[in-house]
């Protein structure tokens, strides 16, 4: 199993950075005209904040999330989704998607400004709302979308809730924690989706297509694993490029950023 480091008023994290899974995540940001309820204000830069905020949950977990696009969207049907207030709204939130954008093969959070629930996981895709908000518990996150989102994609990994407040799977709380079975649980249910990818994985992809005259794609996947290795080991540095670990994330990388 994981190898785990208890960081000073932190989460334990996964030491072995070949043994991170990496999923994709696309967000979708979506707006409505003359739709304030549903017009999300969040930016590329509050994206990019809390994605890195919900990797350091799932570090945990040796799970890694990188943004595989960055969706701005036109709702459908909005009309709808407004017509469905309270509980009933749920059933109305899948209809807002775009068709383009929808794609099977990844995960899905769409951002709208608000919904009943602070977030909703539906199976096909992941809903939270800017206007979040939680009861705060010791040791727990800064501030909401980053647990909300945090909490509904461990329900996408298969998590069911557990009323220890400081759990990140605690209902309406600020809490972070996963326990070792939740962790071997998560791993577990990742292989259920082809499209989540151990570390070493790529790694081996990238070699493989640098190999066979792919430049531009064995790049991208160099890039993936290049911010996997600064997400868990932080900016590279010049001494901590000299680390194991660091070394071990970069492998064959030759573009020397
Ligand atoms: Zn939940």
């Amino acid at each position: 199993m994981l190898a785990g480091a208890q960081l000073p008023g932190g989460p334990p994290v996964a030491t072995d950075i070949n043994d991170y899974l990496l999923a994709p995540l696309r967000v979708h940001l979506l707006s409505a005209k003359e739709s304030p309820d549903i017009s999300t204000t969040l930016t590329g830069k509050d994206i990019a904040r809390i994605l890195g905020k919900v990797n350091r949950v799932w570090a945990q977990a040796g799970l890694h999330f990188y943004l595989e696009s960055l969706a701005q969207e036109e709702a459908v049907n909005p009309e709808l989704f407004l017509a469905h207030k309270g509980p009933a709204e749920r059933f109305a939130l899948l209809s807002l998607r775009p068709e383009e954008t929808k794609g099977s093969n990844l995960f899905h959070v769409y951002c709208l400004k608000h919904m009943t629930v602070n977030g909703i996981y539906l199976n096909e895709a992941i809903f939270v709302k800017d206007t979040a908000s939680l009861r705060e518990v010791e040791g727990g996150m800064d501030e909401p979308l980053p647990r909300v989102t945090s909490h509904e994609l461990g329900h996408a990994f298969g998590l069911a809730h557990r009323q220890d407040e400081t759990n990140l799977m605690a209902s309406g709380t600020t809490g972070i924690w996963l326990n070792e079975g939740e962790v071997r649980q998560v791993r577990e249910q990742a292989k259920q989706f082809p499209w989540v990818e151990p570390a070493s994985a790529v790694r081996q992809k990238a070699d493989e297509w640098a190999r066979t005259g792919n430049p531009r794609e064995a790049e991208a996947l160099y890039q993936r694993l290049a911010a996997l290795a600064t997400a868990v080991n932080g900016p590279p540095t010049e001494s901590k490029r000299e680390s194991p670990a660091t070394k071990a994330a970069s492998g064959t990388q030759r573009t020397g950023r």
